[in-house]
């Protein structure tokens, strides 16, 4: 079923990696009513301006992208706020959608919501069956409650909303803060500035032995539209690759993308975080929709933008 492409899509965290992708992805796609207010004029996390927000605008489709998210180091030191904030946006966006009787909705979950050591590649049925990583179970928690606030809302009042979960995102537009951030984007950003400096030595977090898939936020945004336009059901639809490396790949990968050449190192002091972490992909490939940016094309492309917007980026 095809959106009406006047629809009113309210995309929420449209600054952020993956909201901006999306509303990218929709005007490409010819909705010409793409609203997505930045947080400094609706602070999600502030019910009464939310509520009072969807009571003016009155979407028609929400994507709710809007999360506080950060890399393995920010989850670890700052778990209240990672549960608290996310847990205030998504009550508040989900109850403001149903207050207005929202249509379409979609959620976006996370790879980390699913057990630490679930079974690889990770299908969606693994969901609630064994304990969380700890360096993010307080943002898995949250992502949880909103998938279950999700199914509720479908089985309680019938509505057709819907959750995807996607793998670990990157591209234009990611947050490129050495402490903050998540590895690729951490390590372009401390590629690029060894090779600029002339350094012969990078020291990268963990042993570099976990392994990752990685997805084009691009992609994601892809994803995002055909599920709403494909998909109807109550369980989750995992969205990445299926395909994984480790991190040391990965480094290598973003080295030679970025022209580096010295040494890489690894302070195994730093966390690893999950030993593996790969999406089961069958059931969106079912339906039709495959990945199509390989990751050396989108590291480059993500690299080139970081330098491009390196100021403001930092
Ligand atoms: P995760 O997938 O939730 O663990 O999140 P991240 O993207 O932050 O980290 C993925 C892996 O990359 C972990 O094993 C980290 O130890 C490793 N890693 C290596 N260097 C870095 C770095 O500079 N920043 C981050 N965020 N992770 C790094």
């Amino acid at each position: 079923r095809p959106l009406d492409r006047s629809a009113r899509v309210f995309v929420a965290g449209s600054r952020g990696l993956v909201g901006s992708a999306v509303c990218r992805h929709l005007e490409r796609e010819g909705f010409t009513d793409v609203v997505g207010p930045g947080s400094a004029q609706l602070d999600l996390r502030e019910r009464r301006a939310v509520l009072d927000w969807f009571a003016a605008t009155r979407p028609d489709v929400v994507v709710l992208a809007a999360a506080r998210v950060g890399g393995i180091k920010a989850n670890a030191t700052r778990p209240t706020e990672f549960l608290s904030d996310n847990l205030r946006i998504q009550v508040n966006v989900l109850d403001a959608a149903l207050e207005q009787g929202v249509e379409q909705l979609l959620f976006l979950g996370s790879s980390c919501v699913y057990p630490k050591f679930a079974d690889q590649p990770i299908r969606e049925e693994a969901l609630l069956t064994g304990a969380l990583e700890p360096t993010n179970d307080a943002y898995a928690i949250a992502k949880i409650a909103g998938l279950l606030h999700v199914q509720a809302v479908r089985r309680q009042h019938g509505l057709p909303w819907i959750s995807a979960m996607p793998t670990n995102l990157y591209g234009p537009g990611d947050n490129f803060h050495p402490e903050h951030s998540h590895v690729l984007a951490s390590l372009i950003r401390r590629f690029h500035e060894a090779r600029t400096a002339g350094a012969q030595r990078v020291v990268n977090w963990g042993t570099g032995t976990p392994r990752r898939e990685f997805l084009h936020v691009d992609d994601l945004a892809r994803a995002c539209l055909y599920l709403l336009e494909h998909y109807d059901a109550d369980g989750s639809v995992n969205v990445g690759t299926g395909t994984d490396l480790t991190i040391r790949e990965a480094a290598e990968l973003v080295a030679e993308v970025v022209g580096y050449q010295g040494a890489i190192e690894w302070d195994a002091a730093q966390p690893d975080g999950t030993p593996r972490k790969v999406l089961d992909v069958s059931r969106i490939t079912t339906l039709g929709w495959a990945p199509c940016i390989g990751l050396r094309e989108g590291i480059a492309e993500a690299y080139a933008w970081y330098v491009e917007h390196r100021r403001s980026a930092a």
